[in-house]
């Protein structure tokens, strides 16, 4: 799998994408690589990573089994980051906006979303966003 190309689209192997947030090696530099690792742990079903890149606030609302069951639920295609506002090393605040395709109980989907990131202690979380599934 880590030699594999990254579910993300990166064009780049796993180990030297997302994997290397995933697997807590380091925090992720930018909102738009923690949007794209958060999309490789749906890919993946990497519920711990999905909840621990959650901002805290917006995490207590969330349940556990609704993340399994889409996760499980959901296979899925690829992902296009369409833009990006803010969310560099020199900020503290980002959005991103991305469509994500997949297929979900045989039936193609695109999860379009302007995500909301923020940073804390030098890591980024994903607060919450505007979805629309189309
Ligand atoms: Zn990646």
């Amino acid at each position: 799998m880590t030699d594999d190309q990254c579910p993300c689209g990166s064009n780049r192997k796993f180990a030297q994408c997302c994997n290397r947030y995933i697997s807590g090696d380091k925090p992720a530099p930018i909102a738009e690589a923690l949007m794209r690792s958060r999309y490789t742990a749906y890919t993946l079903g990497n519920v711990d990573y999905i909840l621990a890149t959650w901002a805290e606030e917006a995490r207590k609302a969330i349940n556990p089994a609704d993340i399994i069951k889409r996760s499980k639920e959901n296979e899925y295609i690829n992902l296009k980051i369409i833009s990006k506002i803010g969310g560099t090393r020199k900020h503290t605040q980002g959005q991103v906006e991305f469509a994500a395709s997949f297929k979900s109980l045989g039936k193609h989907q695109t999860h379009h979303e302007i995500s909301n990131f923020i940073k804390q202690d030098e890591k980024w979380y994903y607060v919450d966003g505007e979805v629309n599934i189309i």
